[in-house]
């Protein structure tokens, strides 16, 4: 089981939405509300607990994502050190949110941290320890 400090804000037009709700069911995940400001008809936020695998955190943190919810990591953050890295791709395919990219004509491998919503699913499968949790 994998366990993540998250801040959520949601747009005024998600606040009373049943979102919260969809991520326990439908992606077996634990929630423990640490915090919360939420009004109706204005921005709300959240900080929350998430408990649950990892593959399942990366894929409720993007659903949250692909609503419209920002989400800011609150323990920790990913560091990609470029220098260490040489582009192997191993790290591509477990991304859930491309957050890691290869530009397919050059095969450079770059990250863009915007993106990234620290899940550290790169983290282990990189074999030259060029991806690094930072807390
Ligand atoms: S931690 Fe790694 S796998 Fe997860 S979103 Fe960031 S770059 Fe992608
Ligand atoms: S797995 Fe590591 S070395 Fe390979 S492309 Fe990703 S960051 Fe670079």
């Amino acid at each position: 089981m994998a366990k993540k400090r998250i801040v959520l804000t949601f747009p005024p037009t998600l606040v009373g939405q049943p979102i919260t709700y969809h991520l326990v069911k439908d992606y077996d995940l634990m929630m423990n509300i640490l915090r919360g400001v939420v009004t109706p008809n204005e921005k709300g936020q959240l900080v929350v607990e998430l408990v649950g695998k990892q593959k399942a955190l990366a894929e409720g943190i993007n659903y949250l994502k692909s609503l419209g919810v920002e989400t800011q990591s609150l323990a920790h953050d990913i560091k990609w050190h470029e220098d260490k890295c040489t582009h192997c791709t191993a790290c591509i395919p477990t991304c859930p949110t491309q957050a890691m990219s290869v530009n397919r004509d050059t095969m450079e491998v770059s990250f863009i941290k915007e993106h990234c919503i620290a899940c550290e699913l790169c983290v282990s499968v990189c074999p030259f320890k060029a991806l690094e949790i930072q807390f």
